[in-house]
């Protein structure tokens, strides 16, 4: 936390985040014309339709699709699409859901996109009254399983695409929607993280979602686009299950001025800060016992690189995830991204940085494998415990 003032106030822990654009962590960094914004209009009163009509317009020209709106975020974007897919534009049975009157009620997703985001994206399915039929297995997705799966009771198709799901087997999105479309299903796209905001429509999904509060840099929200009928029975929702997604003005208009301000931000120049930080890592641990570090592309095509950074437990005398624990654990708190430490290895992102916060992790990782060096013990737990005592983490809080 740049604002140490703040931090003292709510006695809140001074966080460096490179372990990407987390929930958990608050997300991402604000851009400064989404703050305006929401200064701007919070003091105001609007007709949030014509808000969200003026937010429609813009997402549908920074995406390519025919209409748009704005809600609280991804997760209910995904929970109104399917809403909209079963109801359409029926207002007494938007009323009603949970509960159906029709038998057309199933959602298919593949197995292997059936992945939790820090949620399960089944129960955002569920939510609805819907039923989530499972298509393929975790690593296969052929086209007729997909094709087979289909039958007069399916609402819509789901697709994921995110580091979360299984990276081989799956269905491309393009298969995927003219498998569902020669069967009139419409498809649902999971874009959450993705920094590309034209590719899945293009493809030929009917609502992409993604987060505002991600990549973007604006409010806490989720950007639902894609065929005009479809995003209005999605938007409809707002009438029954979504009532408690909304997103007020300001979350409204600070998406708007993110998203605005992302088509004018100068790419390059994050690209060449982010490869900054990357280098400064990259010389800094290369020569350390028991560290391999490289550079790896974001899985699933963003334009970011990670620093990776593998440990070997009998030399550095710590494990990834124990190493992981201890930066986390420091002040300030070194969040790393972690995800798959049991496979020995964390990463450095560096898309949220602040000036110079790239010295202070170098330092910290630094520190902490010198501890390790001279502990008079490896520092290894147990990886089973490690899960353990992070599940009894979570159990205890407020405390
Ligand atoms: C982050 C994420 C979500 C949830 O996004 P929110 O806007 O925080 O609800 C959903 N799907 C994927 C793949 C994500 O990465």
């Amino acid at each position: 936390m740049k604002n140490t003032e703040l931090a003292q106030a709510l006695q809140l822990t001074p966080v460096i985040n490179v372990a990407g654009t987390m929930t958990y962590l608050g997300s991402s960094i604000v851009v400064p014309e989404a703050i305006e914004a929401i200064q701007k209009i919070l003091p105001e009163f609007v007709r949030m339709e014509e808000l969200q009509r003026f937010a429609s317009g813009v997402i549908a020209q920074l995406t390519g699709a025919e209409a748009g709106f704005i809600t609280a975020s991804c997760a209910s974007g995904i929970s109104m699409a399917v809403a909209g897919c079963l109801t359409q534009d029926n207002l007494l049975a938007i009323e009603q859901l949970p509960e159906l009157s029709t038998p057309k009620n199933e959602v298919v997703v593949q197995a292997g996109h059936l992945v939790s985001y820090g949620a399960p994206v089944e129960q955002g399915i569920r939510l609805t009254g819907a039923k989530c039929v499972r298509v393929g297995y975790a690593t296969q997705c052929s086209a007729y399983h997909l094709r087979q799966s289909i039958n007069e009771r399916t609402a819509a198709a789901v697709y994921v695409v995110s580091h979360h799901v299984v990276d081989h087997g799956q269905l491309p999105l393009a298969l995927f929607c003219q498998i569902a479309h020669e069967q009139g299903v419409p498809v649902i796209v999971d874009a959450a993280s993705e920094y590309d905001l034209q590719r899945f429509l293009a493809d030929g999904a009917d609502i992409v979602i993604y987060s505002g509060h991600k990549f973007l840099g604006g409010p806490t929200s989720g950007i639902v686009a894609g065929k005009k009928s479809w995003v209005r029975y999605a938007w409809l929702q707002n009438r029954g299950i979504a009532r408690g997604m909304k997103a007020g003005k300001e979350s409204v208009y600070g998406t708007i001025a993110a998203l605005q301000a992302w088509e004018k931000r100068d790419h390059h120049a994050i690209r060449e800060r982010e490869n900054r930080a990357l280098t400064l890592w990259m010389s800094g641990l290369q020569n350390l016992k028991g560290i391999r570090v490289s550079l790896e592309a974001d899985p699933t095509g963003n334009p970011l690189t990670r620093c990776k950074i593998e440990t070997d437990p009998v030399q550095a005398k710590i494990t990834a995830w124990d190493l992981s624990s201890a930066l986390a654990a420091g002040k300030p708190a070194v969040i790393v991204r972690d995800h798959q430490a049991e496979l020995g290895y964390f990463y450095l992102d560096p898309c949220n940085l602040h000036p110079e916060q790239e010295h202070i992790v170098l330092t910290r990782i630094v520190d902490e494998l010198d501890n390790a060096q001279r502990a008079p013990e490896p520092i290894i737990t147990d990886f089973g415990q490690y899960l353990l005592q992070r599940e009894q983490s979570i159990l205890r809080w407020p405390d």
